[in-house]
């Protein structure tokens, strides 16, 4: 080894903290490590910095641990904290905590590290926005900020995570400049400052949809609250904890073909059925396989499984804590909550009110809504090209990073990590994580894969520094 290496990594949420966590609790030789956060507040990002306490983790406390190899860590850290000491670990293992707890937990994984860190990395946490990257000879790469002057790295992690939703086509695009639109569900102005008459629109019907309505009604919201969907499927609860399913595992063949699976988990769903039990175990049984299934399809079955089982999968997988459920169900049996299957067509300003026109596809007709304003919840954007990171929108247009087959993330490779170049070579110095990976493994968004990305990810810069 030369000299010194020099590791930057982009965006400092969940991944981009975790991978310099493991970078240096295990760095043997000199490094060091330059960590470039803006945006959304450090460590915690949008999923862990929620404007409400009801606002709760999507996986139960016994799957988020931040360490692959210690399970327990977070329920250990939980049972140390005054609120959480008088419960039994197995049970915290099973509830849903609200994100910021969890945002305090990573905010001390963090100081631990730092408080424990010798020597050997040398680390600058720089409040800025990265927003070009230029590859040098040598592979080095030049990596300019907003604020400050450029500088010099030898490796580069994307870890820019979450970006904002994608503003839905609709006929009047200008009327996304209005400040009766909300096209950040994450920040509490979303919810706030409503005028005491007219409903609300919210875009999209998953998660954050009924995060916003949580926040509507934390802000004693008292009108109708409408959403619209292309899918329109009600949201789903966790039902049956603590059981897990495996004869459908067992039955996984070596290579998996779409039509086979489908019918192999229609099969399973329709066995524990008659038991009374819902498809919750079988879906969550396939997720340690869902990245290698998803590799394993084609091209051809990526498209199919997209434009038909996407949403289906969706539902099945992304569920609800059972009283945040009901919290949502009463509002639509006491009639203040609608949800539409439906496409958008416009959006429209008439003196206060904001008119909604969408194409009603159950059915089947038009129809207009009279709001106060439209909250767009569809979820991260992940396309290279249509995303509001500036970074990645440049890399794109150099032609630096391109997108996967489905256009769903940047085309890296999943097992080291390295960001491909538009001809397939691996970027010797690019790697990538997270979201970003989206079209190349789909499940890798939450943190049961994310912790594994880190720690792996973190093991390929230290044997690439080693090798230099
Ligand atoms: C609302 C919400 C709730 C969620 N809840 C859960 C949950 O309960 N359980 C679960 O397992 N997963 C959950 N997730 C999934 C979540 O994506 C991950 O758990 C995790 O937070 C992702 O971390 P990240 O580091 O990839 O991205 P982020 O947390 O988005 O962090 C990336 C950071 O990089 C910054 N950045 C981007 N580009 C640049 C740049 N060019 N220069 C400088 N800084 C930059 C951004 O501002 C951002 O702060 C949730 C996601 C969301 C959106």
């Amino acid at each position: 080894m030369t000299s010194t290496k020099h590791i930057v990594i982009i965006g400092g949420g969940f991944c981009g903290m975790m991978t310099a966590v493991h970078l240096i609790r295990d760095a043997k030789y000199p490094l060091k490590i330059t960590l470039i956060h803006s945006g959304t507040p450090f460590i915690r990002g949008v999923a862990y910095n929620a404007y409400s306490s009801k606002h709760l983790l999507n996986v139960a406390s016994g799957n988020m641990s931040a360490f692959p190899d210690d399970m327990e860590h977070f329920t250990n850290w939980l049972r140390i904290k005054k609120e959480y000491t008088n419960y039994e670990k197995k049970l915290l293992a099973e509830t849903f905590i609200p994100r910021n707890i969890y945002g305090e937990y990573l905010g001390n994984i963090w100081e631990t590290i730092l408080a424990a860190k010798n020597g050997t990395v040398e680390l600058t946490i720089l409040d800025d926005y990265a927003n070009d990257i230029e590859l040098l000879e040598h592979n080095k790469a030049k990596i300019f900020l907003k604020k400050d002057l450029p500088f010099i790295a030898d490796y580069v992690v994307l870890a820019t995570g979450n970006s904002l939703p994608r503003n839905p086509p609709i006929a009047n695009m200008a009327y996304y400049s209005s400040p009766t639109y909300f096209q950040n569900p994450w920040n509490i102005n979303s919810v706030s400052h409503l005028k005491p008459d007219g409903d609300v629109l919210i875009i999209g019907n998953g998660l954050t949809m009924v995060d916003t309505v949580i926040g509507l009604l934390e802000q004693k919201f008292q009108h109708k609250i409408y959403s619209v969907s292309t899918n329109g499927s009600i949201i789903l609860p966790h039902r049956h904890f603590g059981i897990t399913y495996n004869d459908l595992v067992e039955e996984l063949p070596g290579n998996f073909e779409l039509t086979k699976l489908v019918s192999l988990i229609n099969k399973h769903i329709k066995k524990l059925r008659k038991l009374g039990i819902s498809a919750g175990p079988v879906i969550d049984s396939l997720r340690p396989y869902s990245q290698r299934i998803w590799q394993s399809f084609t091209p051809e079955e990526k498209k199919k499984f997209l434009s038909r089982f996407r949403h289906m999968w969706g539902v099945a997988r992304h569920r609800l804590p059972v009283f945040i459920y009901d919290i949502v169900e009463k509002l639509r049996v006491q009639g203040k909550l609608e949800t539409y299957k439906g496409k958008l067509i416009n959006i429209t300003e008439k003196g206060n009110e904001v008119m909604v026109t969408f194409h009603n596809t159950k059915k089947w007709c038009t129809e207009t809504l009279p709001v106060q304003r439209v909250i767009n919840c569809t979820g991260p954007e992940t396309s290279i090209y249509r995303n509001l990171n500036q970074l990645l929108l440049k890399l794109a247009e150099k032609a630096i990073i391109s997108p996967d087959l489905l256009e769903l993330g940047i085309n890296a490779d999943p097992s080291s990590y390295n960001i491909l170049t538009p001809e397939g070579e691996k970027h010797p110095n690019l790697f990538t994580l997270g979201t970003n990976l989206k079209g190349v493994l789909w499940e890798t968004i939450s943190v049961p894969e994310l912790r594994v990305q880190c720690e792996q990810l973190s093991k390929v810069l230290l044997q690439a520094c080693k090798q230099d």
